[in-house]
């Protein structure tokens, strides 16, 4: 394989920038582009796993670009289980850039997207979906989600498939002595057995699809509307909850008109929040606009955060919101805010909604603890269990999908009578889509798609 190089920090002024280079020639082109200062040892000396200070050269003109660190691993002791030399130089965009340049002039090529894990996954060194668990810790935006995704890195996903997997093997090992010398004197192979294991894969795949949808709400958030009628405080809170100002606040009823959405952390959770117009009847033709996609999104939505006013008495308009969720049977919080005012709302109301009820006053900033536990209560059960295996991945679920319907179909197949060689062609696809699923069988296009997610330099 060509040695290979790229700029794995981003592009953007920083304190560090570090460009990556991997492949046969990695140190070679290291020793032309960096020149260490006299008490370390020359480049092709060095060790794996060792570093050495000097200056990056331009091989075009011998000028020094900046001062940087290299690293220095081994192969197969490396990311890529190539030979690999990482500088670290300071982080200008346009240093980056040059001392780029000065690898690709001395013969590196410049790496594709995804293209260092890539060859990690072709040197045996990770398997897809471990490769893919990389990926999801890159773009982790709260502490589950990058939890999953480190299971899924560390290799949970894979473990999981390749014990699917062996019990399939097992269990065809059989079948295909059975079917192959039907003259040798094997025992015959018991269909109740043979059907305990099919169930008992099923079961673990089925388990497996169930967690992907725990996984995407890690993945992209909990979608949460934040409603209320006009002036109760929704903004006021969204921007509580957010830390700074966002949506406008008036004292004017029905100022928020916009649907406004913003990624707020919340309990462990990432919250996909919006702040709606309320969902009052009104002759105001750009308002009830907004009404009704506020009734939309409240029906849409995993999580509804009910603001109302605790100083006045609930009126007609509240009682139309209480009754509209509680019909939905969503997911409720209720914030009974501008608790500094007084507390003349009827908590009985809320009796039909039989979610939590947080008191607060958004003005003073108060309540992000509290919902944040609120949140976490309502969520809990779908967070990860110590031994459970989550993903969030469209590739994975359909290979696990497509792996329980060929075991479906080999379930169905046994039931039915049918003879055992029609069972072993179900059981043998099933065993390609595990291995399709961890890329120990994958075509080159569903390679090159899964890398083509990555971003230049992973
Ligand atoms: P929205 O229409 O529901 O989004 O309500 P706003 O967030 O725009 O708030 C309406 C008015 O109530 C503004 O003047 C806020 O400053 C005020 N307000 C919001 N929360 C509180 C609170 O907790 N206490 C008090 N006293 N006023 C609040």
């Amino acid at each position: 394989m060509s040695t290979v190089c790229a700029v794995c920090t981003p592009l953007a002024q920083g304190g560090l920038a570090v460009i990556r280079i991997s492949g046969e020639g990695a140190v070679d082109a290291a020793s032309r582009v960096f020149s260490p200062f006299l008490s370390f040892p020359k480049v092709a000396e060095m060790k794996g796993y060792t570093c050495a200070y000097g200056k990056v050269i331009d091989p075009e003109n011998g000028e020094a670009i900046d001062d940087a660190v290299l690293t220095v691993f081994s192969a197969p002791h490396s990311f890529t289980g190539e030979d690999t030399a990482e500088l670290s130089c300071h982080g200008g965009v346009y240093i980056a850039k040059r001392v780029l340049r000065a690898c690709l002039a001395v013969g590196c090529e410049q790496a594709d997207r995804g293209e260092f894990t890539k060859r990690a996954f072709l040197n045996g060194k990770l398997s897809l979906t471990q490769a893919e668990g990389i990926m999801d810790m890159i773009s982790a935006r709260g502490e589950d989600s990058l939890r999953a995704a480190r299971l899924t890195k560390e290799g949970r996903l894979f473990a999981e498939a390749d014990d699917i997997k062996r019990q399939l093997v097992t269990a065809l090992g059989e079948l295909a002595a059975w079917v192959d010398y039907p003259e040798e004197d094997l025992p015959a192979v018991e269909r109740s057995a043979l059907s305990g294991t099919i169930s008992s894969a099923r079961g673990r795949l089925k388990k497996l699809i169930d967690s992907y949808d725990t996984g995407m709400l890690l993945r992209r958030g909990i979608d949460t509307v934040i409603a209320g009628k006009p002036n109760v405080g929704k903004s006021t809170l969204m921007n509580t909850l957010l830390g700074y100002e966002r949506s406008i606040v008036t004292d004017l009823a029905g100022t928020t008109r916009d649907v406004i959405e913003e990624g707020v952390q919340l309990g462990g959770f990432e919250l996909r929040l919006s702040d709606t117009a309320g969902i009052r009847t009104t002759d105001d033709r750009v308002e009830s606009m907004g009404v009704s996609i506020a009734r939309k999104r409240l029906s849409d939505c995993a999580l509804i955060i009910a603001v109302f006013d605790t100083s006045e008495a609930a009126d007609a308009e509240d009682r139309e919101l209480i009754d509209y969720i509680a019909e939905l049977g969503a997911k409720v919080i209720v914030v009974l805010n501008k608790n500094d005012l007084g507390d003349r709302f009827d908590r009985s109301l809320l009796g039909g909604l039989g979610c939590r009820v947080i008191e607060l006053s958004a003005r003073q900033g108060e309540g992000r603890e509290e919902l944040g536990a609120a949140v976490r209560e309502l969520f809990a059960g779908t967070g990860i269990d110590e031994d459970g295996t989550i993903f969030a991945n469209e590739r994975q679920k359909d290979c696990i999908v497509k792996a329980e319907g060929r075991l479906a179909a080999a379930a169905a197949a046994l039931e039915a009578g049918e003879t055992l060689d029609a069972v072993t062609v179900m059981l043998d696809y099933a065993l390609e889509e595990l291995m399709e699923l961890t890329g120990e069988k994958v075509g080159e296009a569903v390679v090159s798609e899964v890398f083509s997610k990555f971003c230049v330099g992973k």
